[in-house]
């Protein structure tokens, strides 16, 4: 197909789950196979997915059911075998490499179980560097990744460096540079996979407030029962198929949130002013 014909459809497809109040992410059929011939390997072997905005979704499973597969496929990094991928309508199988590229950037934000931060990079530096991608000015990435920061409680670290900084730290910098470009979708592949119970709690209960009081829909993948209850859902795969998919009639978070806010949340809305500053 041409590159007009390409938009056309990408513009039909918008309109229509437009006009239907279709869901953020729709997966249909999604299968990934890796390898060929006796070689051959279903990862995934045939999933159905709708996430709406502002969900918080937990996905759970064995080693080797398939979850990083589907969450590469979700985060537009890897095009499945076969089955659709719908965000926000757009058929994302459809997309050139760099029309996915640009969707990733604009609209998806990933924190990884390791951090994956620069070293030898300060803190502001490194959550400066995805606007950096998108060609912002200087004044501007200034701006938005100092709020970014401050929205995730490290006000006053900026110049710090990874090796400076605590794990739970380093956590935060990466959280503030997922969500520094304001993406619709956080990807967070086992996010406290590396931090000690008091440092994981209190990233979810970032994660939870990204969720709750910014409208940010969280997909996260984790081993632990203790993470995915404060998700709103927890879906379940099993030898690349889900299993399971059941709501959480009670997050975490709801009772956390009864708890005296931690100081470093008074500067939450640094980053909506910022935002609706860059608007
Ligand atoms: P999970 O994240 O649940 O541990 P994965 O999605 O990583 O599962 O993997 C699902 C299955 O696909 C595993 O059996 C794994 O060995 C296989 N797999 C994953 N990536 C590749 C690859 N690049 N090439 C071949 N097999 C792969």
């Amino acid at each position: 197909m041409n590159a007009r014909a390409e938009t056309i459809e990408t513009i039909a497809a918008t309109a229509e789950a437009g006009a239907a109040g279709g869901p953020l992410i729709r997966l249909r059929g999604i299968r990934k196979t890796y390898g060929q011939g006796q070689a051959a390997f279903q990862a995934l072997k045939g999933i159905d997915l709708d996430i709406e905005r502002g969900d918080f979704v937990a996905i759970m499973g064995p080693s080797g059911s398939g979850k990083s597969t589907a969450m590469n496929t979700l985060g537009c990094l890897d095009v499945p075998s076969a089955g659709d991928y719908l965000f926000r309508g757009i058929a994302v199988q459809k997309l050139s490499r760099d029309q996915r590229a640009r969707l990733r950037r604009k609209s998806l934000g990933f924190v990884f179980q390791g951090f994956n931060l620069l070293a030898r990079t300060s803190a502001q530096e490194n959550v400066e560097l995805p606007l950096l991608y998108r060609g912002e000015s200087a004044a501007a990435r200034h701006e938005q990744a100092r709020a970014a920061l401050a929205a995730v409680g490290l006000a006053g670290w900026e110049s710090h460096t990874p090796a400076e900084l605590s794990g739970g730290q380093q956590q935060r910098v990466a959280i503030a540079r997922a969500i520094v470009t304001r993406p619709e979708v956080l990807l967070a592949d086992e996010p406290t996979g590396n931090l000690d119970s008091q440092r994981s709690r209190e990233i979810m209960q970032l994660l939870w407030q990204l969720n709750d009081v910014h409208g940010i829909t969280v997909l996260m993948v984790t081993h632990e029962p203790d993470m995915a209850a404060w998700a709103r859902r927890v879906v379940r795969f099993v030898d690349g198929r889900i299993a399971s998919d059941r709501r959480n009639p009670r997050p975490a978070g709801l009772d956390a949130q009864t708890a005296p806010a931690a100081p470093e949340f008074d500067d939450t809305p640094a980053l909506e002013a910022s935002a609706a500053g860059a608007a």
